[in-house]
């Protein structure tokens, strides 16, 4: 199976670092190279720089309308390309083909949202108090965007962001990540193919603290936005507020998975026994702190186990693979940790908790009961195969332990009350909930989180709102 070396796109040439550099790919099914990524320095990045200056001086000057067609056209070649897309992206990745095949989809489903979107950005007219004056609010675009996407999703990652920019009239410069950078090249090359002038995209790989801490204070950026964890994201949004940029941030989480006393336990294990390790965990919404009811601990933990035993894990291309490797061998490392750390501390592993094999970074998907709460697992980010329960006894306790930490991204709660669904619905500090049902991340539905899991969404209009200005002009036409 094919896999490319990738190069950067600077002024719409893809192309070698100034210098020749590349570092390799490697696949984490096998820990084997499995192509190289051009490595950019700062005679790149000026490059690319003033490219994104060029492209946003030209896109902005193009109708929403005619904006929107080249985006549908992108969502069209992304369609037509979904095969190549995922193999690729299993082969640095690691996730299972069905995963990387509806994460292209996806792709192509939120470029057509944008596209429709991207076309009502309205500004509007505000009654004046002298009648003889009209005053109007405009939105403009933000301007060029440095955005910066980690490995877990490779091409959801940066969709979100390329579309919020093209659909309000900003160019992009993408710092897409080296260890999986063919998946990003190949979405951008389809929107390079469905015609975006050159330069208003951009993409760069290299040393990710060298690129961030040359790119957010630079003139020519006007908004960054990030994926990633949170002390990285706390170090750039520093960075961005002291050079006064507009910024989003998604950073990290730790969904609390609710399961109440009226919960189906059977319809809790499959939507957040299913999702909790899609990706191999790698997921900033995956489930992670189970709180279950303590009279339906046992019947909810079996369950699971039985579920969990089932998934197989394996090479992302064998068809059979319902669980792919993690995606780097630091990942593996963590696994190793949390565990320990947790049966160390009173922890029961009910299943998994070992890595499997020698080769690549396979580790047993995992079930920890009784789990005290000072575990590392229940306090930092697994982003890992690792499913945690405690027990409560109240709603509001549940509704405390999920607020306890400094996190606030997603929430999972299954229960058959209206009223303990309202009460959580108004009780958890989170971005997003979902209640009796698996997340569903649809581009119309906001995406973020509050706290220390960032600000700003990722989804619905508020996505394009984070790339605009607003302008209020007031004139006297008498
Ligand atoms: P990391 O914190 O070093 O890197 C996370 C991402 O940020 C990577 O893509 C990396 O290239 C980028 N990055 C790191 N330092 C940067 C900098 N100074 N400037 C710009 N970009 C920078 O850790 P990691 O080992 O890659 O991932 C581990 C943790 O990151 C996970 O435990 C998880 O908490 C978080 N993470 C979150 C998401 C998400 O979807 N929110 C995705 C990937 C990783």
């Amino acid at each position: 199976m094919s896999y490319p070396d990738t190069q950067l796109l600077i002024d719409g040439q893809w192309c070698d670092a100034a210098d020749g550099r590349t570092i390799p790919v490697l696949n984490p099914a096998t820990g084997q190279a499995a192509g190289r990524v051009a490595f950019a320095s700062q005679v790149d990045l000026d490059r690319a720089l003033a490219a994104a200056q060029k492209g946003f001086d030209v896109w902005r000057k193009v109708p929403a309308v005619e904006r929107s067609k080249v985006l549908r056209q992108a969502a069209a070649l992304v369609r037509e390309r979904v095969a190549s897309m995922a193999e690729q992206m299993v082969q640095e990745q690691g996730k299972p083909l069905a995963e990387a095949k509806g994460e292209v989809l996806m792709a192509a489903d939120i470029i057509e949202w944008f596209a429709e979107e991207g076309r009502r950005v309205y500004g509007r007219i505000v009654p004046p108090r002298n009648l003889g004056s009209q005053q109007m609010v405009l939105k403009e675009p933000v301007g060029p965007v440095a955005a910066f996407t980690p490995w877990n999703f490779p091409i959801n990652q940066v969709v979100r962001k390329l579309c919020a920019a093209l659909t309000t009239g900003c160019s992009i410069l993408v710092k897409a990540p080296e260890e999986t950078p063919a998946s990003p090249a190949a979405l951008l090359r389809a929107f390079a193919d469905a015609g975006v002038p050159a330069g208003v995209i951009g993409l760069v790989f290299g040393d990710p603290a060298a690129i961030s801490s040359y790119l957010i204070p630079h003139p020519i950026i006007r908004k960054i936005t990030f994926t990633g964890s949170t002390p990285v994201g706390k170090q750039l949004a520093s960075l961005a507020g002291l050079h006064m940029k507009r910024a989003t941030m998604e950073l990290g989480g730790h969904a609390p998975v609710i399961v109440a006393e009226d919960a189906d336990i059977a319809l809790a294990v499959k939507a957040a026994g299913s999702a909790k390790f899609r990706n191999a965990g790698q997921v900033c919404i995956s489930p992670t702190r189970f709180l279950v009811h303590a009279s339906r601990h046992d019947e909810f933990v079996q369950a699971l186990v039985a579920q969990t035993e089932r998934l197989k894990v394996g090479n992302g291309l064998d068809s059979s693979s319902t669980m792919g490797p993690l995606a780097n061998a630091r990942r593996l490392q963590a696994m190793a940790q949390f565990t320990e750390d947790a049966v160390q501390k009173g922890a029961t592993v009910a299943t998994g908790g070992v890595r499997l094999g020698e080769v690549g970074n396979f580790y047993a998907p995992t079930v920890l009961t009784h789990v005290p709460l000072d575990a590392k697992v229940f306090n930092d980010e697994p982003f890992g195969p690792m499913a945690a329960i405690r027990t409560f006894n109240t709603l509001d306790e549940a509704i405390a332990e999920s607020n306890r930490l400094p996190f606030g991204l997603a929430s999972y709660a299954f229960t058959q009350s209206l009223k303990s669904a309202h009460q959580l619905t108004h009780g958890l500090q989170v971005g997003m909930l979902w209640i009796n049902q698996p997340a569903a991340a649809w581009p119309e539905m906001p995406f973020g989180g509050i706290k220390d899991s960032g600000y700003g969404s990722e989804g619905g209009p508020e996505a394009l709102e984070a790339y605009l200005n607003t302008k209020s002009v007031a004139t006297l036409c008498e």
